[in-house]
């Protein structure tokens, strides 16, 4: 029997093939170099105090430094940036969504035009989310049964659309990004511990499935996704049947939900420590800086968030010293540079008066110039924290939590 819900939130899954591992400082284990062609995942440091870990994932379109923030570009594309400025920014990977690309331009139009990354013009590394999350947060009906979804797409007038677990994998194939995710079913915050217990089963069946369509790929990597939404004992189960699937790294999906950030923090403390040390570890849809730092801390390796491209196109920007709205008034005679202690493109070129202007002229050039800078700033954040475990520095004063307000 399906279970209709009008709304339902989730996110996506993975597998891995092939991997490297080195750990320590100094200390380094066997590596495996038969992984080369593929996907493989090295860790390069340890942080000592911490969980904090540097690392390196390699894909069949160059390497990952981590811990990373990856750009969304739902769409294929990160709304007002060119591949070029990404990569001039230092970006190696970017999310696209498997929800939007079927239902629009459609995957096989893409495979047509020789897979997404040619398609969209992105020669670096891709990862694609399962499109779950959208269905039950964007489709206009969604009827979750055993052996898939179904839905209506907003998009082509109500016209009724299935997505199995199975064609999740052929469709994230046709695309052809480095690392994809299956389909998983998630809970709303908040739900009971049957209804989170029930959802994590049916995600861990789906989860098997997508590992037996998948099968083996010597250019895609599969993740999977660890539901059980703020209960330990059901994110532990999760991980352990996840786990025994063997994916090629593991994502943490149902978070950032509307929870408290403590309990937020609490489900990655009892998660983490059950996770393999030498797959990545992937925190889907998180979040502010003080998120990445908290994660980082934890042992987390990617991160996901439209935040600093959605803010910045609405004019609020992360600065040094904490986040800026730059329509407001007082900023309309300020000729000093977004942010002092940036070397982006648009801080060491602008004002904050020029910025204010160009946002409230309704410019095309404000979004571009804010998307430019906000994805420089979390991008350079991330950078900096791998930077301070590589070199053993105290991570303490990478902290923003008192700057970011
Ligand atoms: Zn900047």
């Amino acid at each position: 029997m399906g279970e209709v819900r009008p709304f339902c939130q989730s996110r996506t899954v993975i597998h891995v093939n092939t991997h490297r591992f080195r750990v320590g400082c100094g200390s380094e284990e066997a590596v495996d170099t038969s992984i080369m062609k593929g996907f493989g995942f090295e860790v390069i440091k340890q942080e000592g105090k911490t969980g904090a870990r540097a690392g390196v994932i390699h894909t069949a379109h160059g390497k990952v430094a981590t811990p990373v923030f990856i750009p969304v570009g739902t769409r294929g594309t990160v709304k007002a940036m060119s591949p070029e400025e990404l990569k001039g920014m230092g970006i190696e990977i970017v999310l696209s969504n498997t929800y939007h690309l079927y239902l629009r331009p459609g995957e096989q139009i893409i495979r047509e035009g020789g897979g997404l990354h040619k398609f969209m013009h992105w020669d670096k590394a891709l990862l694609t989310d399962s499109g779950g999350y959208q269905i039950f947060s964007l489709a206009n009906l969604c009827r979750v049964e055993e052996k898939g979804v179904t839905f209506q797409s907003p998009l082509d007038g109500g016209e009724s659309h299935f997505l199995s677990p199975e064609k999740v994998i052929e469709i994230e194939r046709n695309l052809g990004a480095d690392i994809i995710m299956p389909l998983d079913d998630c809970t709303t915050y908040p739900c009971s511990h049957e209804e989170a217990r029930k959802s994590l089963e049916l995600t861990t069946r789906w989860a098997e499935r997508s590992k037996k369509e998948f099968g083996e790929s010597s250019s895609q990597a599969l993740f999977g996704i660890i539901q059980g939404s703020v209960y330990p004992d059901l994110r532990k189960e999760s991980a352990k049947e996840l786990i025994g699937l063997d994916f090629s790294g593991y994502a943490l999906g149902g978070l950032s939900l509307g929870e408290p950030k403590n309990l937020t923090r609490e489900i990655l403390d009892s998660t983490l420590p059950h996770l393999p040390r030498n797959k990545p570890r992937y925190l889907m849809g998180m979040g502010t800086p003080e998120d990445l730092f908290e994660g980082v801390i934890r042992g987390i390796d990617m991160f996901d968030c439209a935040l600093p491209t959605r803010n910045a196109r609405n004019g609020c920007l992360f600065t040094s010293r904490g986040k800026i709205v730059i329509k407001n008034a007082r900023y309309t005679r300020d000729f000093s540079p977004l942010d002092p202690e940036c070397d982006c493109y648009t801080c060491r070129n602008y004002s904050r008066a020029y910025l204010r202007h160009l946002f409230n002229a309704e410019e095309i050039l404000a979004l571009r110039l804010n998307t430019l800078h906000n994805l420089h700033f979390f991008t350079r954040f991330l950078q900096r924290m791998r930077e301070a475990i590589l070199a053993g520095k105290d991570l303490s004063s990478l902290n923003p939590r008192n700057i970011d307000k």
